[in-house]
């Protein structure tokens, strides 16, 4: 099938590779040139494991392009998915503006076939309808101008110069076309960043939101290979729900509201552990072997970041107080949050007394492992805690520091390795649960130390293995 993806990003990289990778044609659009040309050069705009060849080989077999042409992606595509960002606005709602330029401008561009333009941007309830709309008068507005140039240039060669109401009338309709065959379906994207693809290939679901029956044939057939594991895709069948545009949305906003008040759940039972003396990753372990539990999104650490919990959470919370809502549940869950970061600084305060004039060292500045992503990340949280209480901050990141990014990044000092980060450092604290933090040679670190202090953010390194280096250890929730 001719696919375009609007919005070369996490999730519209991720997805057209992979669709053009199952054997579709796929025209990914961008409007930044900078990263539409790195594209077209075979240079990728983010890290995310795979892509790289994913993409090569989607460019190779001419299955796979890249533009900032929205009209030529319009022309030649059945489907169109937007996958624009949505960041949050200071008072927590949605930005949705890169979708609404998106829409209107796939109006201007529509024709008389039939089209599906697939929602796959995160985006609040009711948004299908609205980006309908939105499409519908991006094609009016078009047309308008259309009859405009063509009317002004009839006048100006002199051929309409007897022009009625009557004749102007039946040049609008030769002009304007007839409305434009499309649907609008809703199609939320559950993958991760560091394991995109394989959620691609191998999702425990695939949801699609619209009262098209052609809409979702077509969405079917696209994602069929994916459904019915072909192509060389193992394992079993992947269900495919069909709903209402308003549930298929909710449903992505749910799931997150939900892994991420887990997280908060069992941050807040963590807290409690530290004071009465239970250990959480006992504790965890305990309650995720009730299958009604399960053991995923129990560890107790820093907290949630990212670019989808936050921000998605806070458009949840904005649209049920529109709707004269309190979601009392929700807000408790980001308050946990914000104070599970606030918790790593006390930690430090607690050990070292004084912050001022100190140097504390972060492992790992993405916001989890695998990424280049530091959106939300905990750590630019702390970088700046730090930095306000006088300390001297330090960071290592494998991706961060190999790369040479620094967007977003100030007042920290970024090392090039673990080593050269631990130097005279008077504590390190374990930010994001990169591997190869999981197997340091902790007595060298003990030994650059100027105190050996090691806080684990993530709960996730080898007690006894670092306490025999003679590293005071400090977790979260034991
Ligand atoms: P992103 O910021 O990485 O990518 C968005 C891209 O859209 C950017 O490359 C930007 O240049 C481009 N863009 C903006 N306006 C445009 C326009 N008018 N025309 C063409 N391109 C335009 O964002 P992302 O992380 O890929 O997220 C995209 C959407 O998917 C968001 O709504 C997000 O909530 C949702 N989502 C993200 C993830 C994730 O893990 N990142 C997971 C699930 C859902």
């Amino acid at each position: 099938m001719d696919v375009a993806v609007v919005g070369a990003g996490y999730v519209g990289l991720v997805t057209g590779a992979c669709l053009a990778h199952l054997g579709h044609s796929v025209i990914c659009v961008d409007n930044n040139p900078v990263k539409i040309e790195g594209l077209q050069r075979g240079r990728l705009p983010i890290y995310e494991p795979g892509l790289e060849e994913l993409v090569r080989g989607g460019t190779e077999a001419g299955r796979l392009h890249f533009t900032t042409d929205l009209s030529l992606a319009v022309q030649v595509s059945e489907v169109i998915f937007i996958a624009v960002g949505t960041p949050a606005l200071p008072s927590g709602e949605p930005d949705l503006r890169y979708v609404e330029a998106v829409a209107r401008e796939i109006g201007q561009h529509l024709d008389d076939r039939y089209r599906v333009i697939v929602n796959k941007s995160t985006v609040p309830i009711g948004s299908g309808d609205w980006v309908r709309m939105l499409i519908l008068d991006g094609a009016a507005g078009a047309a308008k101008q259309r009859l405009g140039s063509r009317e002004e240039s009839e006048l100006l060669s002199g051929g309409d110069r007897e022009a009625t109401p009557f004749s102007r009338g039946s040049l609008a309709l030769q002009i304007s076309p007839r409305t434009p065959q499309f649907d609008v379906v809703s199609n939320p994207e559950f993958l991760r960043e560091g394991s995109a693809i394989q959620d691609t290939f191998y999702p425990d679901r695939i949801v699609i939101g619209s009262n098209s029956p052609r809409a979702i044939e077509i969405l079917r057939r696209l994602y069929e290979p994916i459904l019915s594991r072909q192509q060389g895709l193992g394992g079993d069948p992947v269900p495919l729900l069909v709903t209402d545009l308003a549930s298929a949305e909710m449903i992505k906003y749910a799931a997150n509201a939900f892994l991420a008040t887990k997280i908060s759940f069992i941050n807040e039972i963590a807290n409690i552990c530290e004071r009465t003396g239970a250990d959480i990753t006992q504790v965890a372990t305990g309650i995720g072997l009730d299958k009604r539990i399960g053991r995923a999104f129990l560890n107790a650490g820093i907290g949630w970041g990212g670019s989808c919990f936050p921000k998605d959470l806070s458009a949840l919370i904005q649209t049920a107080a529109d709707y004269g809502y309190e979601a009392k549940l929700l807000r408790a869950s980001v308050e946990v949050n914000c104070e599970q970061r606030q918790r790593l600084v006390e930690k430090l305060q607690q050990a070292l007394k004084v912050l001022k004039g100190k140097t504390i060292g972060l492992l790992g500045l993405t916001f989890k492992p695998h990424t280049d992503d530091l959106r939300d990340a905990p750590s630019l949280t702390l970088i700046e805690q730090l930095h306000r209480l006088g300390a001297k901050v330090k960071a290592y990141d494998p991706i961060v520091s190999a790369s040479g990014m620094r967007e977003g990044l100030a007042h920290v000092i970024v090392e090039t390795d673990v080593f050269r980060l631990a130097q005279d450092c008077d504590a390190l604290v374990l930010v994001t649960e990169w591997p190869e933090f999981l197997s340091l040679d902790y007595r060298h670190l003990a030994e650059l130390m100027r105190r050996p202090l090691l806080i684990d953010g993530r709960n996730c390194l080898d007690r006894q293995a670092v306490q025999q280096a003679g590293i005071t250890l400090i977790g979260v929730g034991w």
